[in-house]
């Protein structure tokens, strides 16, 4: 009866580490055993992950969508949602911004890649993908076919076009309240999905410890030691530091309470590598354990997952002064500025998927004029930072979320402060007889 009290979070975190320590057991001693690689590691494994990551992205959309109508039907006043809007934004850039700042600052001090054998480097071949100019962001706001909007995931035109429902659902009175009353039922049963996804976590979450590590191998690390401690050291110091002075400061709320019931969001962020694929826990996080009510958390939340990438605006941050080192480039004071700059913007213009870092970092090094081929050097490593400032990423969401929920009054402080408020327990999917799971 006692093992029951397990929360889930725990047992995540006990099948995560299980899975790092397997996975690096196999590469270290398994990686040419073809049985292992070809059943386990990319058979097994990779089916379990695939399909734990996929079952995520599968709420990602009706959840938004549900949500954000109850949200804004919840508002209730369109000054109110401008208000959040805005607030959020400013925000989320202002949290980016301190966040290259201090990598910039931390790096120049440090001075990663000074000494670094450039011959490594021309071995490189990376190509840099496109990246979206601004104009074409802003214009893409609006979806052209709010259905493609929808079948693509385009988490910015699915804000956009939900809200402007949601708002003319209001508009419409009286007759629109079936409309707003279904939505909030539907939101209901969206979340409680979430929970029963979560009950596959630690083995969707093992799953995915296992492939990355196997395939990996943290000897990787090595030759890039002083790059990858570097990101990792001001990536702590960010989601440690920086998010909880703000959290403190600017939301009057204990640091140390929210980190603990962000332990789950960050976990998933870790393994999936994706901002975006974590939405539903985050959303679920920040309603049911941090009490932020459901009209703040479904628009903050979602363009939060979107917009606002604190972990990877570092990583573009020590990498820019890494490869100006490596190949003894002056970036000066308006280099570093611009870099600011150019990381801010590129993180509105870039969703939260995996790998899309290295994206940013390519367009940074078009504007500052650093070698876009010295990306190539930072790749081998990057899967592992990827998940590293994925998990920084949502931190920063969620902070963000609960600073402006303070601000609007709208969360509640004992559910924020309650150790238990939304644990998802272990128990028993229903079998007849019924139990609560959130
Ligand atoms: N994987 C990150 C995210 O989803 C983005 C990145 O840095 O590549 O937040």
């Amino acid at each position: 009866m006692a093992a029951k009290k397990m929360t889930m979070t725990t047992k995540i975190l006990i099948w995560m580490g299980a899975g790092l320590v397997l996975g690096s057991l196999l590469n270290a001693f398994a990686s040419d055993v073809d049985f292992v690689n070809d059943y386990l590691v990319m058979g097994l494994f990779h089916v379990v992950g695939t399909m734990f990551i996929t079952a995520l992205k599968m709420l990602v959309v009706p959840l938004v969508t549900f949500s954000l109508i109850c949200g804004v039907c919840g508002i209730g006043d369109i000054n109110k949602l401008g208000r959040v809007g805005l607030k959020s934004f400013l925000l989320f850039m202002l949290t980016t911004a301190l966040a290259i700042t201090l990598a910039i600052t931390v790096a120049t001090i440090v001075g990663p890649g000074q000494g670094f054998e450039l011959a490594e480097a021309s071995k490189g071949n990376f190509t840099a993908p496109e990246a979206p100019p601004l104009t074409k962001v802003i214009i893409d706001l609006i979806p052209s076919n709010p259905v493609a909007a929808y079948a693509n995931g385009n988490m910015l035109q699915i804000i956009f076009f939900t809200i402007l429902f949601s708002v003319c659902i209001l508009m419409i009175g009286e007759r629109g309240k079936p409309i707003s009353a279904a939505a909030e039922r539907l939101n209901e049963v969206m979340m409680q999905v979430v929970t029963v996804v979560m009950h596959i976590a630690p083995y969707g979450v093992f799953a995915l410890m296992v492939k990355t590590f196997a395939l990996q191998g943290v000897g990787l690390i090595l030759p890039m030691i002083s790059y990858f401690s570097v990101v990792a050291v001001v990536l702590i110091l960010h989601a440690t530091g920086t998010l909880m002075i703000l959290l403190k400061v600017l939301g009057r709320v204990s640091p140390m309470v929210f980190l603990k019931k962000m332990r789950a969001v960050q976990i998933f962020a870790f393994s999936t590598s994706s901002s975006n694929a974590t939405i539903p826990v985050t959303l679920r996080t920040a309603e049911k354990r941090l009490g932020v009510e459901n009209s703040t958390a479904s628009f903050v939340v979602p363009f939060g997952a979107t917009i606002n990438m604190d972990g990877t605006a570092i990583m573009q941050g020590v990498a820019t002064v890494f490869i100006a080192n490596v190949y003894g480039i002056e970036l000066g004071i308006t280099g570093y500025l611009t870099v600011i700059g150019m990381a801010v913007l590129a993180s509105i213009g870039t969703a939260g998927v995996p790998g899309v870092g290295l994206i940013m970092l390519a367009m940074v090094f078009n504007q500052v004029g650093l070698p876009v081929e010295g990306i190539a050097l930072i790749m081998g490593v990057d899967r592992l930072l990827d998940m590293m400032r994925t998990a920084v990423n949502v931190t920063g969401d969620a902070a963000v979320t609960t600073i402006v929920a303070r601000s609007e009054d709208s969360i509640s402080m004992e559910t924020f402060n309650d150790p238990n408020a939304g644990n998802v327990e272990e128990v028993h999917l229903p079998h007849g007889e019924k139990k609560t799971v959130s």
